[in-house]
């Protein structure tokens, strides 16, 4: 009777670094290690970039770790995963299939017969509560529809190990809720044609309402920092307050402080391109900063307390709170918020004081901007491409972070009037004023 003792999967001394040729290796994993047994649901929580869905992917056998083991029921993985089945954020449906369609590709994959298609995908649909959508086009449907029809096609195949890569994070909250709840009701009655889930996610409450344990991953390079068991029955209730407890320790975890991060070369200028800048606009950071300074909290406040009273959820905090710390007006210690001296200035500043406060924190933190402002500089017309930035950021970091850097860093630099930028031509250029004066 091995075979219960043998996990589902297994993962052992992980690595996973991506070649870049003009810099040093990109590591997104290093050392991870990750056992799934079957009966449990284990959530995998990381900030974006540290890394999840490269894991999932190993998992799923779709990618081969630069080095390390992967295990399956003992034996190692080479190539893609049997009883594998994928849910993403974005749906991935085809939008010139039905439902039906949809979900029965999965099994033609599988080289099912016709019939037994059709019956196995009903039955999923209908699992999931879309009985009499089959033959709606995902047009038709809502989001939190579609979802379920993402779900459906990676149960029909009653795969041993469901993996969802952030399933719910676009939906909007109540709809995001329902489909959470069906899951779990589906799961403890035993409906779920699934032996275990892992589900990625940023999102701490999510992870537990849903999980049995719990993997907070560390970013850059991403590993598991923690492991939580998470003791609540299900229904499980949000408000209770040994489960508001617990999210509140994993904020602490997520916060801590960490040693001083060891970069890799030993070049003393930092390097302009190699952090992702969190997609958090002046306004939000400014209205956090107000609320902080203000009574209640008067300089310090514990975060989640912060996202009930600003209606944030949850995950839009960290971001906006390690944003906030990065540039020196805030620190984010122990799951609390405790302005600085910065920082209050800033929130006490009227309007063109704030952007002389917030230029100052961006030339101190942000190289990106100093280097974009001193390529412009350097041009005789006072311009620049924005795709050489891109380009530039690309060498660290996948595509999708580039261009949300590249856009975050734009709008901080245009409201500290570091620079303008064209949206047509894509192209950064001076401030009028500031061009006068150059050609003086
Ligand atoms: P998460 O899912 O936690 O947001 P990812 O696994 O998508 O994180 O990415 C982790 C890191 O790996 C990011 O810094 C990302 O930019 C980088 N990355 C992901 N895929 C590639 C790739 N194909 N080439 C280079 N870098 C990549
Ligand atoms: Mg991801």
């Amino acid at each position: 009777m091995d075979q219960i003792y043998t996990p589902l999967v297994s993962v052992r001394n992980c690595r996973q670094a991506y070649h870049k040729d003009s810099s040093a290796d990109l590591v997104v994993l290093d050392d991870v290690d990750l056992t799934l047994h079957e009966g449990e649901i284990v959530a995998l929580l990381g900030r974006s970039g540290s890394g999840k869905s490269t894991l999932l992917r190993i998992v799923a056998g779709l990618l081969k770790p630069t080095s390390g083991e992967v295990n399956w029921r003992g034996s190692p993985l080479k190539g893609p995963a049997p009883g594998v089945a994928m849910v993403f954020q974005s749906f991935a449906l085809f939008p010139w299939l039905t439902v039906q369609e949809n979900v029965e590709l999965g099994l033609e994959a599988l080289g099912v017969g016709r019939e037994d298609r059709e019956e196995r995908s009903e039955e999923a649909i209908d699992l999931i509560g879309l009985g009499g959508y089959d033959g709606a086009y995902p047009k038709e449907l809502s989001g939190g529809m579609r979802q379920r029809v993402g779900l459906a096609r990676a149960l029909v195949v009653h795969p041993d190990l469901l993996l969802m890569d952030e399933p719910f994070s676009a939906l909007d909250v109540l709809t995001a809720e329902t489909l959470r709840t069906d899951l779990i009701d589906l799961w403890m009655d035993g409906k779920l044609p699934v032996k275990s889930i892992l589900i990625v996610t940023h999102n701490i409450e999510e992870a537990v309402l849903m999980a049995d344990r719990i993997l907070v991953f560390a970013s850059n390079p991403g590993r598991v920092a923690h492991e939580l068991k998470v003791p609540f029955t299900h229904p499980r209730n949000r408000f209770d307050p040994a489960f508001r407890q617990m999210v509140d320790d994993i904020y602490g975890i997520m916060t801590r402080r960490k040693a001083p991060e060891i970069h890799t070369t030993t070049a003393a200028a930092p390097n302009p391109f190699s952090h992702p800048l969190h997609p958090v606009g002046t306004n939000m950071m400014a209205g956090l900063l107000e609320t902080l300074n203000s009574q209640p909290y008067n300089g310090r406040a514990d975060l989640p307390a912060l996202s009930a009273a600003l209606q944030f959820e949850v995950d839009e905090l960290l971001p906006l709170g390690e944003t906030l710390s990065m540039l020196g007006f805030a620190l984010l210690e122990e799951g609390d918020l405790q302005i600085t001296d910065t920082g209050r200035h800033f929130a006490e500043a009227e309007t063109e004081d704030r952007k002389d406060i917030f230029a100052e924190a961006l030339r101190a933190h942000v190289p990106l901007v100093t280097e974009i402002r001193n390529v412009i500089d350097q041009r005789s017309n006072h311009r620049a491409a924005a795709v050489r930035f891109r380009d530039q950021l690309e060498d660290y970091m996948s595509p999708e972070y580039a261009a949300e850097t590249l856009r975050t860093v734009i709008a901080w630099g245009r409201y500290a009037e570091f620079f303008e930028y064209d949206e047509e031509a894509q192209q950064f250029s001076l401030e009028e004023d500031d061009e006068a004066e150059h050609e003086e």
